[in-house]
């Protein structure tokens, strides 16, 4: 990977009331994931996909 490049990698999902979610994959052009306490996440539960629309909004 060059200096610089962001990694491109394929997302499973499975929340599939997402507005990016199809067939078990997200198909944004890129996600944000946030912990959800301050700073930090503990377990996966802690860590969310911010990108997350819900499909009927
Ligand atoms: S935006 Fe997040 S919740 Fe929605 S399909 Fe992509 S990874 Fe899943």
């Amino acid at each position: 990977m060059q200096s610089g490049a962001h990694p491109k990698m394929e997302v499973m999902c499975h929340v599939s009331n997402c507005r990016f979610y199809k067939n078990d994959y997200c198909h944004a052009d890129k996600i944000e994931v946030n912990p959800k306490h301050a700073g930090r996440a503990h377990t996966s539960d802690d860590a969310l996909c911010s990108t997350f629309i819900p499909q009927n909004r």
